[in-house]
């Protein structure tokens, strides 16, 4: 740092790096650099602004012989990183009734007089700290049938100003700046600006450079005003003029008051730039595809007219959607001003959230009943639901649901992954239920205040009177934060395009395989879409919770005899052949990893009254046979009980069904000719070898029956869930047995932690907030011990068998970090929901291009 001078005059090619002058500072002398039409400023560096702190103010900085009357200048924070934000800017300094004076002839009286105004104002609010809004209502006064008398308005400032500090305004320019100087550093130093800035990252000793710069005053005669512009679309990406223009304005005034500013180019909506000075638009432009070039992306200029003079004062990268990120950065590739690299590594695979959801038709008709904060993006149609419960059971029966909470608290985190779209009364952007949203990709608005949620009477009600019930269906517009009855067409994502250019990059660079969690062939057309490397996890348990196999699976479990077993499986056997054909059509070869049925028993025992007598019906048994075996079976710990391959060797025809249907389906898909299916099956809730080796043989000998029979020469491929925490420290062993490991982390982490999947949400906020977990533990994995156990069972396993393939399906496979952890352990592939695999897929060639670095 000795080297850098504490004050430096910023011009092209100097050396103002943003760690020492701040990113300002550093943006001003690149833009300098380009040619563009800057004013001349200095920067302050980061130590010369901690000088000011204890009073360091030497009488020799450059800018004060500049100072003279008739010269204005601003004050700009100059944060080390732009997200760090920083105290609003000053301008005018330097403004008295001399300088005044002085600019009437050249800017005419009224605009020299609004400049002193202006600066009596900010100076008295920024640096006097007065009440903003007596200024407010000053303007109010003076202002007669829309004429605003800024002479009376002056007067007034100073007036205001003298009686509440008990001084008369400062007139000499090197007091008003020392002043304003130390009133910046106070602002920074200030606990609400701290918090705020170390919410966006910054340590707690984040540095403030700042920049004096002469005015470009925005006001006067000819076509004078300020704006703020870039030249791509913030929802779209597209190439159009988006951006205000104020005439007679200065700093950010078009902006803050878009009602009565102008657009940038011709509008139907009103005036524009381009109508006042066309020439200043398409100088803009130009100066907008400099800034492009030179900075390596779309960049929003902030920008002054003088006399019709354009002058640029700030460039920032231009704001963006997620949708519109991957279009403007294909472009930017395409241009030659990005490589591939550059462009993956700067988008976060979480925004691809915004690019994959679907949106209402903007020809549908919308019957709005009332309207919220957009908080995670998307549109979603679904029945009400009033709890997290009813939502999981609306998902269990495969019926599109809407989650409709006052707030949401963690215990409703479940729920909200198995609703469309989520919905609350209170709340905010950063409220529980929007972040929650936005990281598992729900469409979600909060915050719809007139909305009264009756949870026990599972009412909804609006002030007009509508009334919506449980099971009424609405749909979720998180586009626009409106909320619409009924079902309007939603239009699918368009993946195409851009967007399948930009992950077709990803693919180039990853080497970690993705997959889809797909158990319905909807599920597996979606993850086709996505273009995913195939199928890391077929449920199959949700493939018997349908109504009409319930009831079968359910006499299965109660059947007393051989013959009985024999004509229940004979029932399923048919249905689970057709899912896997479909399966193994959709994925034309592509891998399938079928998992074998996980499920507790208690799952698929008769709950009610009725569900028991209909069963008792079905076989023909008494009712009190059926209640006694349900209790029989009934279990204390149900998810630490008969569940996984335990089911499966006390009930062994289950898992043999399962085989021959996978493997009499592989068969009959091959012989069609049009891919061999290698089917992969996988043996779930393992703790010792012994268990799969059981299943192993029973499963290769009805593999060998099936072959035998269909007289089509298959492979198939067993392996293992490694979920357990005794799996994984026995991984040695079971990979004996095992032609691949995939990685249960969901429950992993469960057994883990002894933290239960479903009842963690109580605690889970406190325990965050706390310090104990840095994040929920089943959204973003925990490296340290469960990781470790990941990467323990891996050696371990391939130690033992040295082609062990190495996969994980755990709701961690679309978690962008845990992915990288994947990358960097040597695993084979992840997979997660098929909406996530994009964002999956991304995450891994960050993590592959991150290595190259
Ligand atoms: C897991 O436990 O990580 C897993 C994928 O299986 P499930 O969520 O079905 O228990
Ligand atoms: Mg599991």
């Amino acid at each position: 740092m000795a080297d850098f001078p504490r004050i430096l005059a910023l011009t092209s090619g100097a050396d103002a790096p943003a760690k020492v002058y701040g990113a300002r500072a550093a943006t001003q002398v690149a833009l300098m650099g380009t040619g563009l039409p800057v004013p001349k400023g200095w920067g302050l560096s980061v130590d010369a602004v901690k000088a000011i702190t204890n009073e360091d103010f030497p009488e020799d900085w450059p800018f004060l012989d500049e100072l003279t009357t008739g010269c204005l200048v601003s004050i700009r924070a100059s944060p080390v990183e732009r997200v760090w934000g920083g105290p609003d800017a000053l301008l005018n300094l330097g403004m008295n009734q001399a300088t005044c004076d002085i600019l009437k002839a050249p800017l005419g009286e009224d605009a020299a007089t609004a400049l002193y105004a202006r600066f009596v104002q900010d100076y008295s609010i920024k640096v006097a700290r007065l009440d903003p809004e007596w200024f407010e209502e000053l303007y109010l006064l003076h202002t007669k049938k829309d004429k605003l008398d800024i002479h009376a308005v002056l007067g007034s400032s100073l007036a205001l100003y003298d009686q509440n500090v008990g001084e008369l305004f400062p007139q000499e320019p090197v007091r008003q700046l020392r002043k304003a100087l130390r009133s910046f550093v106070k602002a920074w130093d200030g606990t609400t600006a701290r918090i705020l800035r170390m919410a966006q990252g910054a340590p707690s000793d984040a540095g403030l450079g700042l920049i004096v710069q002469e005015m470009a005053l925005g006001l006067g005669r000819g076509e004078c005003g300020a704006g703020v512009g870039q030249f791509v679309s913030v929802q779209t990406g597209e190439e159009v003029a988006h951006g205000r223009y104020m005439s007679q304005s200065q700093g950010r005034d078009a902006v803050e008051d878009q009602a009565h500013a102008h657009f940038l180019s011709k509008d139907p909506r009103g005036p524009s730039l381009e109508d006042v000075c066309p020439e200043a638009l398409t100088e803009l432009k130009a100066y907008s595809e400099t800034a492009r070039v030179a900075f390596g992306d779309e960049m929003q200029l902030e920008f002054t007219l003088q006399d019709g003079q354009l002058a640029v004062l700030d460039a920032t990268v231009a704001e963006r959607s997620g949708r519109a990120a991957v279009g403007i950065s294909v472009r930017l590739v395409e241009a030659g001003i990005r490589s591939k690299e550059q462009a993956l590594m700067g988008i976060d695979p979480r925004s691809l959230n915004e690019v994959l959801h679907p949106m209402v038709d903007p020809k549908a008709k919308r019957d709005v009943l009332t309207s919220g904060i957009s908080s995670s993006p998307g549109a979603a149609t679904g029945k009400i639901v009033f709890t997290a419960n009813a939502a999981q059971a609306s998902a269990a029966r495969e019926e599109p649901c809407i989650l409709v909470r006052v707030e949401t608290t963690p215990e409703d985190v479940r729920g909200m992954h198995s609703a469309q779209a989520v919905l609350t009364a209170k709340g905010g952007r950063d409220s529980h239920a929007a972040v929650v949203a936005r990281t598992i990709g729900v469409p979600c608005i909060v915050g719809v205040s007139d909305m009264k949620v009756d949870v026990r009477g599972k009412v909804l009600s609006l002030p007009n009177g509508f009334v919506l019930r449980a099971g009424d269906t609405i749909t979720v517009d998180a586009g626009t934060g409106e909320v619409l009855h009924g079902a309007p067409k939603l239009v699918q994502p368009n993946l195409g395009g851009a967007f399948d250019k930009f992950m077709s990059w990803a693919d180039e660079f990853r080497v970690l395989g993705v997959r889809a969690n797909a158990d319905t062939p909807q599920d597996a057309r979606i993850s086709r879409e996505f273009k995913v490397d195939g199928i890391g996890l077929v449920r199959t348990e949700h493939m018997f919770f349908e109504a009409g196999r319930l009831n079968v699976m359910r006499e299965l479990i109660f059947a007393e005899t051989e013959q009985d077993r024999k004509a229940a499986l004979n029932l399923l056997l048919p249905m689970q052949r057709s899912d896997f054909v479909e399966l193994f059509e959709i994925m034309e070869g592509l891998p399938v990893c079928i998992r074998l049925l996980d499920p507790p028993l208690h799952e698929f025992l008769p709950q009610s009254r009725d569900e028991m007598q209909s069963l008792a019906d079905a076989m023909g048994l008494p009712l009190s046979k059926i209640t006694e075996r349900v209790e029989d079976l009934r279990e204390f710990n149900p998810m630490l009980g008969t569940r996984g391959v335990r089911l499966g060797l006390m009930v062994p025809e289950i898992y043999e069904m399962q085989a021959r249907a996978i493997f009499e389906a592989a068969a009959i898909v091959s012989k069609k000719g049009t891919a061999m299916i290698v089917p992969e099956i996988m043996v779930p809730l393992v703790s010792a070898n012994r268990e799969v080796e059981l299943v192993k043989t029973r499963v290769d000998a009805i593999f060998a029956a099936v072959r035998n029979d269909t007289g089509v020469s298959m492979e198939y491929s067993l392996g293992t869930m490694v979920e357990t925490p005794r799996a994984a420290l026995r991984a040695g062993d079971i990979a004996h047995s095992s032609a691949f490991f995939s990685f249960g982390t969901n429950d992993l982490t469960q057994m883990t932690y002894g933290l239960s999947r479903d009842d963690s949400g109580r605690f889970m906020r406190d325990y965050i907030a706390q310090g104990v977990f840095d994040d929920d533990p089943f959204h973003s994995l925990d490296v340290d011990g469960v990781g470790e156990l990941l990467l323990m069972a891996c050696e371990r396993g391939r130690a033992a068998h040295k082609g062990l393939v190495l996969g994980l399906c755990g709701e961690h496979g679309g978690n962008p970090e845990s992915v990288g952890f994947c990358h960097k352990a040597g695993f084979d592939y992840v997979s997660c929901s098929p909406f996530r695999t994009p964002i999956a897929r991304l995450a891994a060639a960050q993590a592959a291009i991150s290595e190259t670095d």
